[in-house]
């Protein structure tokens, strides 16, 4: 039996219809004329259709869980295997072109210095920020390792071994890839770009998010239009990328495990609602670790806690972030006992996961099982 969803709701809210909330919103604060009143009609026509939605997929860093991350064979692996969403998580290299890499360092997850060995800081690292495209272009992605040991982070996923060459893609690239998939095979699967360290790009002289931006604005994803989330840790950039930048597009505020909670169930509930309310005034939802969802497990069950509780009262999506076959936490022994607690008692709008297959086959057994 599963923990009881304590407010009742029978119907789960969509991101459109969050969506769909704050765009009326937005245009209801800008203008009140009687065109915008046919707009909202046909925003609430939207709301309607996409009350009872199917949750979302994202792949996390493509099918990182079966190729290394972030490389376009692991994305064409994702989109092939179902994914809904594919996830960009976005550096600058030195001449300003986004490139989708986890960090903003180089070192875990290329050969940079076997190719560029003179070329790393003080404190050994190896920065995306200091090459051009044309330099991070001659290296090679392979499986990610640890920054101290170089040992594999995921012994049992793709080999180091094999000399094949995998290179950093751009964002437009990447784009390029999944819109042209979209057209070759009339599906619709959308892009998730993650807006990586702002602070510490703008300090260098960098205004990532605008270039971000720009380069999604150029391939078309200027609106809502269901195909596009952009998601960042840095809540004062998110808020800038509404509020500053005009950003229209769906934003996710991603919650670290430091600044919102230590561990399962040291939520304070007066804190996180009045932060929660704070990210519902300019983002659409909230990307937080599995975990903080959680107030406590009893025998495999577990008790949604605080931040599921308010974020589900305030209309926020949920989409926490990240379920791995090979890193399963202690109360699922499998993904799809994982994709269930998720869907059921914390009744997430979408998820992170490196095994897209996986989780896919999990949450359509599930659907089929409710009969959907
Ligand atoms: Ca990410």
């Amino acid at each position: 039996m599963r923990a009881a969803w304590p407010h009742g709701e029978s119907m789960r809210a969509t991101w459109i219809e969050t969506a769909s909330r704050h765009r009326v919103a937005g245009l209801l604060r800008r203008s009140t004329a009687p065109i915008l009143l046919a707009l909202v009609s046909l925003q609430m026509a939207q709301i309607s259709s996409g009350a009872d939605a199917v949750p979302i997929v994202i792949a996390h860093r493509g099918a990182s869980g079966y190729l290394p991350e972030h490389t376009l064979p692991a994305k064409a692996l994702a989109y092939g295997m179902g994914a809904d969403f594919i996830e960009q998580d976005v550096v600058l290299t030195r001449d300003n072109v986004p490139v989708v890499l986890h960090d903003v360092h180089l070192d875990t997850v290329t050969d940079v210095a076997t190719v560029f060995p003179d070329r790393k800081r003080k404190d050994g690292r190896y920065y995306a920020l200091d090459f051009d495209l044309r330099e991070i272009k001659q290296l090679s992605v392979h499986e990610r390792v640890n920054e101290k040991t170089g040992a594999v982070v995921y012994p049992r996923r793709f080999p180091l071994g094999p000399a094949i060459s995998l290179q950093v893609p751009t964002l437009a690239e990447e784009i390029q890839l999944i819109q042209g998939m979209n057209r070759s095979t009339g599906k619709r699967v959308g892009i998730y770009p993650e807006i990586k360290q702002p602070k510490f790009h703008r300090e260098a002289g960098h205004d990532i998010s605008t270039i971000v931006l720009k380069v999604l604005g150029d391939h078309g994803y200027r609106q809502r239009r269901g195909d596009c989330f952009v998601q960042c840790f840095d809540e004062a950039e998110t808020k800038r990328l509404r509020e500053e930048l005009g950003c229209e597009l769906p934003l996710i505020q991603l919650l670290g495990r430091s600044n919102w909670s230590s561990s399962v169930g040291h939520l304070n509930a007066e804190e996180v609602s009045r932060k929660l309310k704070q990210v519902a005034g300019y983002a659409d939802g909230i990307g937080p670790p599995t975990d903080q969802l959680i107030a406590r497990v009893q025998n495999r069950r577990v008790v949604p806690g605080p931040l599921a509780v308010t974020a589900k009262q305030l209309g926020l999506q949920i989409h926490p972030y990240t379920l791995r076959t090979d890193d399963l936490p202690s109360y699922a022994a499998t993904m799809a006992e994982l994709v269930e607690i998720c869907l059921d008692d914390l009744r997430v709008d979408g998820l992170f996961t490196d095994f897209p297959d996986v989780a896919i086959h999990a949450r359509d057994a599930r659907q089929r099982k409710q009969g959907k």
